[in-house]
């Protein structure tokens, strides 16, 4: 992905709106490019912080980005934990009909 991907997808990353391989995609982007960490912690200052200076409460948005960021890192890993689940799971059927198949041919 690159930077200007990123920049449009903050919005929705923001609103909780990527699906989950975009999410991925956009969280490897995250960690290794400084720049696009720091637009994504403006962005999320400017709307958010507009919001609640509205709402007239209290807030610490860094530790707010941080906690979306730690939600979006459990979200990926538990994805991957089930395509993980899926792949053991056709493996393990695959190896339940070929075993049927040798014992169909061989009885
Ligand atoms: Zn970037």
């Amino acid at each position: 992905m690159d930077c200007k991907t990123f920049e449009k997808m903050i919005p929705d990353f923001i609103d909780d709106k990527l699906e989950y391989a975009q999410l991925a995609r956009f969280r490897d982007h995250y960690v290794s490019c400084q720049e696009c960490r720091e637009e994504l912690a403006i962005q999320y200052l400017v709307r958010e912080g507009m919001a609640r200076l509205e709402e007239g409460s209290a807030f610490d948005l860094q530790k707010e980005l941080d906690r979306h960021l730690d939600e979006a890192r459990k979200k990926i890993a538990y994805n991957v934990g089930i395509l993980k689940l899926g792949v053991v799971a056709e493996i393990a059927v695959m190896t339940v009909i070929g075993f049927g198949v040798m014992w169909i041919l061989f009885h």
